[in-house]
């Protein structure tokens, strides 16, 4: 019993390993439903026949006797026995019969169809005979081999008995009469088999038709063709399963609609974005071999659009860019907008419009021979986007600068030529904005130009992670301490490695970007700062700050809102600001810096000693940390004068209380120098060059022993570190 509820399972997955396919496996299912409805059949059918052909026999042996009876009656009235017995031989002898015979019980005469015998012979009664003339009734003897009817012979029913005719019938073998049987129904069976296979087929067919249309269509849809028709028009159980079908799809198409938008559509302006914009060029660019057939982007940064920003508002300045993104547009839109003149040649892509983040547009278009197109497209921008824009009621006005490169004169893939129209967008800004420089055009000696590349690319720096720090650390010098770190920019530069400051700061400040720089600068440093904390690790930051940054409005609450989000205590923080810096405006300096000194951040004078800053004016000013530069320390070894303005400085420090941390230190000579005088603090390649967190961490527990380096040995690094720096 058990054993059957998981027999069909497992049948079932014979078949459906033989039999994939589901018209095939419903064949067979039909064929054999129809072959075993045949075998009872077949049983049923020959148990039945058998059963009137047994009866058939009977009554036929049944009629005999009867008439054989009937033909008695005059015989034996008259004793006319010889007659009779003539009779009976044919009867006999036409083997419808085995044996016939008549008893005249009044005589004792049996007359029967034997030619052996006459009926004079002394014969044994039949005892069906005597229980025939006893009851004078039919009587019926049914064995294997034969039937024996015995009836009683009468004139009429109600007369007496005359005498009783036997008749025995020989019964076919039931074997014989089985094997007709069976044949004949085989047959039969076959027949109506050979018939229904084929109509079976058809049926099956035409069911898995519609599953099969079903699965071309879902096999198109996982092409990528959504539009593929379901079968929906269908009232059964495959229309119910088309329409969810189709549901599905429909809800499937809909999210990857909102895919592409997430990924390629620009959510505030709804224009393509950047790398949208990157695709619609790389897929155009292989067209553009040849001269008359090339591809320019023009890379568009507003002018004055961080005022509007910094003045209005995010929604304004969104509202701004909005309606700048429409004016592009429709211009691109107008006949011929971007367009070159037909000319015959292949037909050249639509130009397409994005926005590449901030107040960054740029347009992509198919250029002419003489780029005359692009040229007209740049003026009409520039045109198009000074015209006052009404925001929310305001009038505004804004400008654009445009730098355009095309390819493949101006570079050989993507990055190179939206890199080459930054640079020439930057050239366009540098030059007073509102125009459109051409990458080609740009006249610069080579000095400018690896500037303006610098800004650009710095620019980017600041967008990726290439901008990383590095800690100098601050040694006491009596016990051998860290006591502290500088916090020094690099730039991991994708193509010129490690930058140090000089080489980028500069650009940096000129460019603006420097403020972007400090801020990066400093949530670096404040993350590391909290993180070392929660190792335990109570390390004093000093971040240098630039004038730009402490020009700039809401510097002071910048630098209180990242010190709270990243968690940073203010009074591990110092700020170093360059003398020179400081006492330009001094006015400025203590008013920007004086939130910043309550919240308990200190402040230090950076490359002391440059600037020649009167004490007076000094003692205004809310620092309380020296660093003497290490033009001074350098010269300790030989030179008198660097000497006398070290003692100088270090012995005024210390009457005006401020703490001094000497810089550049790289020989023992120095370090003993200083600390005779007084210096406490101490920072240079004598101990350690700047290095990143981790490295710092690892050399500041070795170090933190508290074992001075030997002097050879410290001299030895000094050099490696100087050729590495130099
Ligand atoms: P700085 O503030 O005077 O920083 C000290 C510079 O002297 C570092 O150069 C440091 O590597 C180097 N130095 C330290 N010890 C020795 C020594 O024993 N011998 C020699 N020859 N040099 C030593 P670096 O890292 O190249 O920085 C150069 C300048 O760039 C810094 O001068 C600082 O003015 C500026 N800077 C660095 N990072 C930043 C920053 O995040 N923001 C701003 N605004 N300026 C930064
Ligand atoms: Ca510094
Ligand atoms: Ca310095």
């Amino acid at each position: 019993m058990a054993g059957t509820p998981r027999a069909a399972p497992k049948l079932m997955r014979v078949l459906s390993s033989w039999l994939p396919s589901l018209s095939a496996r419903f064949v067979l299912l039909v064929a054999g439903l129809f072959l075993a409805l045949s075998v009872v059949m077949i049983v049923v059918a020959s148990y039945l026949d058998l059963r009137d052909e047994e009866q058939r026999i009977v009554s036929d042996a049944k009629a005999i006797a009867a008439t054989v009876s009937r033909l008695a009656v005059p015989h034996l009235t008259n004793h006319h026995y010889l007659i009779l017995e003539q009779e009976l031989e044919s009867i006999a002898a036409s083997g419808v019969v085995e044996a016939a015979q008549v008893l005249d019980p009044a005589r004792s005469v049996t007359i029967d169809g034997d030619p052996e015998t006459s009926y004079f012979d002394e014969q044994e009664t039949h005892p069906l005979v005597v229980l025939a003339l006893e009851t004078g009734v039919e009587q019926v003897r049914q064995t294997r081999e034969r039937i024996e009817i015995a009836v009683p012979v009468q004139r009429t029913e109600d007369t007496g008995v005359l005498g009783v005719a036997l008749v025995s019938v020989e019964r076919p073998p039931v074997q014989g009469l089985l094997f007709t049987i069976w044949s004949r129904n085989i047959v039969i069976t076959l027949v109506l088999l050979v018939f229904c296979v084929p109509v079976t087929f058809h049926f099956a067919e035409n069911y898995v038709r519609p599953i099969k249309a079903l699965t071309q269509t879902a096999h198109t849809v996982s092409a990528g063709n959504f539009d593929a028709p379901f079968p929906v028009e269908r009232s059964d159980e495959i229309g119910v399963l088309a329409r969810a079908y189709r549901d599905m799809v429909g809800t499937i198409r809909n999210n990857m609609v909102q895919i592409h938008e997430l990924a390629y559509v620009d959510p505030v302006t709804r224009l393509s974005n950047r790398e949208s914009f990157r695709q619609h060029f790389t897929n155009n660019m292989h067209g553009a071999d040849s001269q008359a057939n090339r591809l320019s982007v023009l890379f568009i940064d507003l002018d004055r659009f961080k005022r509007v920003n910094d003045s209005y508002g995010h929604d304004h300045g969104d509202a701004l860019l909005k309606e700048v993104a429409s004016r592009l547009k429709g211009l691109l839109e107008k006949p011929h907008g971007g367009m070159p003149p037909g000319n015959g040649e292949a037909e050249p892509f639509a130009p397409l419009v994005a926005r590449l983040g901030g107040d960054e547009f740029a347009i992509v278009v198919p250029t002419d021979k003489s780029a005359g197109n692009v040229v007209k497209l740049a003026e009409q921008l520039v045109q198009c986007i000074e015209q006052p824009l009404e925001i929310n009621g305001l009038t505004m006005t804004v400008g654009a600068s445009i730098g355009v490169s095309t390819y493949p004169d101006d570079g050989e893939d993507y990055t190179a030529i939206l890199k080459n129209a930054d640079i020439a967008m930057y050239a366009a800004k540098k030059t007073g904005g509102n125009r459109a420089c051409f990458y080609h055009e740009i006249d610069l000696d080579a000095h400018s130009h690896e500037r303006i590349r610098l800004e650009a690319e710095l620019k980017n720096a600041l967008l990726g992670e290439e901008i990383t720090i590095v800690f100098q650390p601050k040694v006491d010098c009596a016990t051998m301490k860290v006591v502290g770190a500088e916090v020094l920019a690099r730039w991991d530069h994708p193509e010129k490695g490690m930058l140090a400051p000089g080489e980028f700061i500069d650009v940096a400040e000129e460019s603006g970007l420097i403020t972007r720089l400090g801020d990066r600068v400093l949530i670096l440093a404040c993350r590391q700062g909290r993180a070392w904390l929660e190792n335990g690790l109570k390390i004093p930051l000093a971040v240098n700050v630039s004038i730009r940054q402490l020009e700039k409005p809401g510097f002071t609450s910048r630098i209180l809102d990242i010190l709270e989000f990243t968690g940073f205590p203010p009074d591990l923080l110092q700020l170093e600001v360059t003398e020179t810096v400081a006492m330009a405006d001094p006015e400025r300096v203590s008013e920007a810096t004086k939130p910043l000194l309550e919240a308990g951040i200190t402040f230090a004078i950076d490359d002391f000693g440059t600037g020649y800053s009167s004490l007076a004016h000094l003692q205004r000013l809310p620092f309380n940390t020296f660093k003497i530069d290490r033009s001074f320390i350098s010269g300790l070894d030989g030179d008198q004068h660097s000497r006398s303005i070290v003692q100088t400085i270090l012995a005024m420090a210390k009457s005006l209380n401020y703490e001094v941390v000497a810089e550049g230190v790289e020989t023992r000579e120095q370090q003993i120098f200083l600390t005779e005088n007084g210096c406490h603090t101490a920072q240079g390649f004598l101990f350690a060059r700047a290095m990143p967190a981790g490295r710092f961490e690892a050399w500041s527990s070795s170090f933190g022993g508290g074992k001075p380096m030997e002097g050879d040995m410290a001299g030895a690094e000094v050099e490696a570190q100087r050729d590495q720096v130099g």
